[in-house]
């Protein structure tokens, strides 16, 4: 599904990602990991076309997405992105939170985006908030907002910044149902996480980013066991 080819990104002359290469096959969850400002984010918004790559090639499903003729707009609406602060509109009920992209950038029916949201929204237990306003919404209800608003293009491909690190640890646990049953409905994802428990739990593999480029990479079982790279190793001790 994803093909990320010798990417380079720097921001005023500060290297962030060095030549990173990083494949994502249809149906696979990728956990990127990494000490803080390794580039995780970064890597997601290049992806995501956010953040102008500085050489390399992105590919999704075969086309060249870093083209510089390709739209940007076309491409987002096939990726969706879920950032730790949720991003809702608090002036909007939940409802046109959730169908303000297909409205904008599909300029579809307003019936027929209203319709595919609520039946998101009954999907994970929250039909009954479509009129409430983010205010009135536990974090983890609203992350659950912010990633329905985000499958309602019915996106190839799921990017997840970090989407449970501002949630108190009881409200974690519906966030995480959520992306395990996406998971189970087959949904390609790549997420971004500090969280090992988290990563071990859904992905099939991790990645291990270290300056600039994926420096280890396996199933979570085989990372965290018996990580071969040194930098990995200190990483993991640091952090467990
Ligand atoms: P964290 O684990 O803390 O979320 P991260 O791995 O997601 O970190 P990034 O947010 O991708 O790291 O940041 C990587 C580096 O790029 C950092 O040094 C950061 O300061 C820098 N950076 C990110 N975005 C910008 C920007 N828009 N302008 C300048 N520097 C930036
Ligand atoms: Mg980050």
């Amino acid at each position: 599904v994803l093909s990320c080819r010798g990417l380079r990104k720097e921001f005023s002359g500060h290297v962030v990602l060095d030549g990173l290469d990083l494949d994502v096959a249809e149906h696979e969850v990728v956990a990127l990991i990494g000490a803080s400002g390794s580039g995780k984010s970064t890597l997601l918004r290049c992806v995501n076309l956010l953040e102008e790559i500085d050489d390399g090639t992105i590919h999704l499903d075969g086309e060249h997405i870093t083209d510089p003729r390709v739209n940007p707009d076309r491409v987002r609406q096939r990726i969706g992105i879920v950032f730790q602060s949720y991003n809702l509109f608090p002036h909007m009920t939940v409802l046109d939170n959730v169908t303000l992209a297909p409205r904008r950038v599909h300029r579809r029916e307003r019936a027929a985006a209203e319709a595919q949201a609520r039946e998101l929204l009954a999907r994970v237990g929250l039909a009954e908030k479509a009129g409430a306003y983010p205010d009135r919404l536990s974090g983890g209800q609203q992350q659950r907002v912010a990633i329905v608003r985000a499958l309602v293009n019915s996106p190839r491909l799921m990017l997840l910044d970090e989407v449970t690190s501002a949630l108190d640890p009881e409200l974690v646990g519906e966030v995480l149902t959520m992306i395990r049953d996406l998971k189970a409905q087959g949904m390609t994802m790549v997420l971004a996480t500090h969280e090992m428990g988290f990563a071990r739990q859904v992905a099939d593999r991790v990645c291990f980013l270290d300056g600039g480029k994926v420096i280890e990479q396996g199933p979570p079982e085989q990372v965290f066991a018996t990580p071969t790279h040194p930098r990995t190793r200190q990483f993991l001790h640091r952090i467990i």
